[in-house]
């Protein structure tokens, strides 16, 4: 018995009509659901969000925005187990794993409740203080941001189809911008559950959160000035959909977040057997084994001086060796099998083609198990860093390459840049002109950089996991987009514009809170 995903829009639930995609368990490979999107009328489903749910969130308050976040939160956690276990037959995501995408959703959401506090009882911002303009100050200037009078689409990818809906919806919804959710079809029960349980509780304003199960049909056609569209997936889908001749017409505002072949790269003082050491053994573990590799801050170049290359080669293989394949709703399985049949194929191929350039020290494309998606965890060594396919071909699985450089800061910001623009760089030193010169040289290519070393170590996140305090994106390659970073995160939701006129009427109305209580 398989479940007809259906869509959420105008205020009602729609089973679309024509032929539906089939989603499977991705360890067993049944089928599990159908979805289609046919039949749904995308220009009425924009002018809802326009119509209906933009004025009643524009009504709201930060504060009062940020109240709804948080009961989201709290509404989606409680259904916690249920979204583990769709996660795990869907995604083929490990306890651990889902968890790192449903709590990081539910997480993101009361992040952004607790941001909302910074922007206060209002329902615009002041960004900056006012600026005198004229002789006196009595003509004066304030930069407002305000909510855009559209709808936001958002269309996400299959590898987070809990936290990606939702690390978007959370600033859209402050922001006071109602939200179009499209996820990546092949693991959207996950994501459909979840739309589910927003609708029933009832805390969106209608309008304000709708859901679209499958394609999206003729949507970006009826997008119009006031719209945003913020996509992450692959370069190749992201550059299509950005080059859409309405979107270009009507200037609509788009946020990419794409591709990305992430460096880690090992500092020539940090010793084996210190703390930076195991750290960076640990990460990269983790980064090839979390969500079995598919993950977009994920590890995929590793750089290790030339003198270390055969430590560090060896540990990796021991560690990488402890990793168990297997039903993810064993305890026992550590890594679980890739999301889908086109995931599992696309990986072999890209481990073929990294192979051509270099030696496969551990895994390999070879069948793991006679049933589901499984790969093994694949680490390679370069041939020579120089060779292209290690700076151009993310590979979505558990793969990773190793690459030999000098152990110069300049020489590691050089190879890393190859790579032409990444989401996170990081890098383990303690020696701190060294990381001066590695982080001055790595930044102009990366969103996020981390700095690992022994005095962190104890206490710190590791660099695959976005936090909602901080910026999410990269230049180039990865799409050239930005997300989260506290209030920056709802920005791009919003107008800024510029304010001119009378200092008692302009700072009086539109400074910030405080100031303008004081005029
Ligand atoms: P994808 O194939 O590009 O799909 C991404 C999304 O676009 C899906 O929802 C997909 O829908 C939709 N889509 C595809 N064609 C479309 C069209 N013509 N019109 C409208 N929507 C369309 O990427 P993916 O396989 O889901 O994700 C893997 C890729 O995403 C990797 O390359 C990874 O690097 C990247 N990624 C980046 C980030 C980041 O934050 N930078 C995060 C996660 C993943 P269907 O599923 O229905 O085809």
């Amino acid at each position: 018995m398989t479940t007809t995903l259906t869509s959420y829009v105008q205020g009602a639930w729609h089973a679309g009509s024509g032929d539906p995609r089939t989603l499977y368990n991705a360890t067993t490979e049944e089928p599990m659901a159908t979805v289609s999107s046919d039949g749904i009328d995308f220009g009425g489903v924009l002018a809802h969000a326009r119509d209906v749910g933009g004025p009643a969130l524009r009504g709201m308050t930060f504060e009062q925005r940020g109240a709804m976040l948080k009961a989201l939160s709290g509404a989606l956690h409680e259904h916690r187990e249920e979204l583990l276990d769709l996660s795990a037959a869907n995604a083929g995501t490990t306890r651990k794993d889902g968890k790192f995408d449903i709590d990081g959703a539910t997480g993101t959401l009361a992040a952004y409740a607790y941001f909302a506090k910074e922007c206060g009882p209002r329902t615009f911002l002041s960004d900056g203080d006012g600026i005198q303009l004229g002789r006196t100050a009595r003509f004066w200037g304030q930069h407002i941001y305000v909510p855009k009078h559209g709808a936001a689409v958002h269309i996400n990818a299959f590898n987070f189809p809990a936290w990606n809906m939702f690390e978007k919806a959370a600033c859209s919804l402050l922001a006071g911008v109602p939200v179009i959710e499209k996820p990546g079809t092949a693991t959207a029960m996950v994501a459909w559950r979840m739309a589910q349980i927003v609708v029933e509780s009832g805390l969106v304003p209608e309008g304000g959160w709708q859901f679209i199960a499958g394609s999206t049909g003729d949507l970006l056609d009826k997008m119009g000035p006031q719209d945003v569209m913020a996509f992450t997936g692959s370069a190749w889908t992201a550059n299509k959909l950005r080059s859409n001749p309405n979107l270009i017409q009507n200037s609509v505002r788009v946020n990419i977040e794409a591709d990305s072949l992430n460096a880690t790269v090992l500092g020539p003082d940090v010793e084996p057997g210190s703390e930076s050491w195991n750290l960076f053994l640990r990460n990269v573990v983790l980064d090839m084994q979390q969500k079995t590799g598919q993950k977009c801050t994920a590890i995929r170049r590793v750089l290790v001086p030339q003198d270390r290359m055969a430590e560090v080669t060896e540990q990796l293989v021991a560690m990488l060796g402890e990793i168990v394949t297997g039903d993810p709703t064993d305890r026992a399985t550590t890594m679980g099998p890739l999301a889908s049949a086109a995931q599992l194929r696309d990986v072999r191929e890209g481990i073929g083609r990294l192979a051509q350039a270099g030696r496969i020290v551990c895994g390999g494309a070879d069948p793991v198990h006679e049933k589901g998606y499984f790969v093994a965890p694949t680490l390679l060594e370069a041939n020579s860093s120089d060779e292209e396919v290690f700076h151009r071909d993310e590979v979505f699985g558990p793969v990773a390459t190793l690459l030999p450089y000098s152990g110069a800061a300049a020489d590691a910001a050089a190879i890393v840049a190859r790579g032409e623009g990444s989401l996170v760089g990081s890098l383990y030193s303690n020696d701190t002109p060294w990381v001066e010169e590695a982080v001055l040289g790595m930044a102009p290519w990366h969103g996020r950089l981390w700095v690992g070393s022994d005095r962190m170590a104890e206490q710190s996140l590791p660099p695959g996991m976005v936090l909602p305090a901080m910026v999410h994106g990269g230049p180039g390659r990865a799409g050239g987009g930005e997300e989260l970073g506290g209030v920056r995160g709802i920005l791009f939701y919003m107008q800024r514009t510029a304010v001119q006129g009378f200092k008692g009427q302009v700072h009086g109305c539109f400074g910030k809170v405080e100031e303008a209580k004081a005029t």
